[in-house]
């Protein structure tokens, strides 16, 4: 039986990936985790920092990255449609990217400063914003996290401090503050934090504008005292002083309803303009490609936030077309994923395309989106999972009639 390898139980890494890797009572860590932990108690604890080389890290060149066009045709490998998306996301970190550059290369005073351009993006849940976030991770060379703002609270309440953002980002980058200052995070869920009209007044809005307040400084770029375990800040905690000037933040939020006040606003602004409403064909099933700035100052961002997120991009609602793209064309499609499982067993799994085209009349039908085509691939393929590496079989297809019998016998039905 072949040994399974041993893991860093702090940053999951095997002992092929990291240089030493040392044996507890019940555990292992690298050295990476010991130099990180080391920095953390150094922090905590005030003692001055070792007297040694930090870990310079140097400032990746604009000009070895790739172009936004290229960016672009990477994203696609993984991510179906949302082109507009895709396009503002390429061009922002190429920017990223150049500012970055700006700063190590410009002691010129007259040189025009590129200030950074953070990124919001609007679209229905499971339409590829986390996805869109998580591809682009692996092809940048800075430090990524991405933070849901549902956990952030009003500091003095349950919850966490939005300076723990910076924490994460710290985490990521080896608790090398220079480089986490270069990085880049994503906020999901950012519409949760949206001002609740109907908020009686008795009650404060902790989760909600005072968080979006918490969030101003960190997106416009300041001086920020951060915790560096995360969490709640404490009186007697020692500080990570992180300059957030070059973070770039991108936030994303599927704002449901959203629609109605980009709809309200459309209307009073065709009213007495016969001609716009001539020249404007509105495509009424996606008026979310119509967002503006004020439809968010309608669902409950605050002005202030609003205007330190001054890229707003939006994502396609996913039809028919998209979903079935979604199923097998990507670089690693759900039907692609189990015919890989099944290829280890020896067997060929192909499925016919009225199974597939079910499949996406299901995901339809059940109004899950992209989300829904995994369970339900899953539920039809269990059966199949469950019996076929035990039989002398080297293809298999999978119909639509087999494919309607399985999901029959689920609870999903
Ligand atoms: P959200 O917009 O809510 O962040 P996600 O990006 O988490 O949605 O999407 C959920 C899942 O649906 C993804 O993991 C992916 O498998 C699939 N998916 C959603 N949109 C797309 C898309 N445009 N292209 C490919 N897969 C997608």
């Amino acid at each position: 039986m072949a040994r399974s390898k041993n893991h860093c139980n702090f940053c999951g890494r095997s002992e092929d990936e990291v240089r030493i890797l040392l044996t507890g009572l019940h555990g292992y860590i690298c050295d990476d985790c010991v130099d990180s932990a080391y920095h953390v108690i150094e922090k905590s604890l005030g003692v001055k920092p070792r007297e040694k080389e930090e870990k310079k890290s140097p400032v990746p060149d604009f000009r070895s990255m790739p172009k936004p066009t290229e960016i672009k045709a990477f994203l696609d490998n993984y991510v179906i449609g949302q082109d507009d998306a895709k396009m503002t996301l390429a061009v922002a970190v190429y920017n990223h990217y150049k500012r970055l550059g700006q700063k190590v290369e410009a002691a010129d005073e007259n040189k025009v400063e590129i200030e950074k351009s953070n990124i919001i993006m609007v679209g229905s849940t499971g339409t590829g914003k986390t996805l869109l976030a998580r591809t682009i991770a692996k092809l940048i060379q800075v430090p990524f996290t991405i933070v849901d703002a549902t956990v952030f609270t009003e500091a003095g309440y349950v919850g966490e401090d939005v300076e723990s953002i910076l924490s994460r980002l710290l985490q990521v980058a080896d608790y090398n503050v220079e480089k986490a200052q270069r990085g880049i995070v994503f906020i999901d869920e950012i519409d949760k934090i949206a001002r609740k009209r109907d908020n009686p007044s008795i009650t404060r809005d902790v989760g909600g504008e005072g968080v979006q307040q918490g969030l101003l400084k960190l997106l416009e770029g300041s001086m920020v005292n951060v915790p560096p375990k995360g969490g709640r800040k404490h009186p007697d905690q020692d500080y990570i002083h992180v300059d957030t000037r070059n973070i770039l933040f991108i936030c994303g939020g599927a704002f449901d309803g959203i629609e109605q006040k980009i709809a309200q606003r459309l209307n009073t602004h065709v009213v007495g303009f016969q001609s716009v409403q001539n020249i404007m064909k509105i495509d009424k099933d996606n008026l979310m490609r119509y967002v503006m700035p004020q439809d968010l100052k309608s669902f409950g961002l605050i002005p202030e936030l609003i205007g330190r997120l001054p890229v707003l991009t939006y994502l396609n609602p996913l039809d028919r077309e998209a979903l079935h793209r979604i199923l097998t064309e990507p670089k690693n499609s759900i039907i692609k994923q189990y015919q890989e499982l099944m290829s280890m067993d020896g067997i060929q799994l192909t499925f016919e395309d009225d199974a597939l085209n079910y499949i996406v009349d299901k995901a339809v039908e059940f109004k899950l989106g992209a989300r829904g085509l995994r369970s339900i691939v899953e539920s039809i393929m269990r059966p199949v999972m469950f019996e076929l590496p035990s039989q002398k079989v080297k293809k298999y297809a999978v119909t639509k009639a087999y494919a309607e019998e399985q999901l029959n016998k689920t609870s999903m039905m």
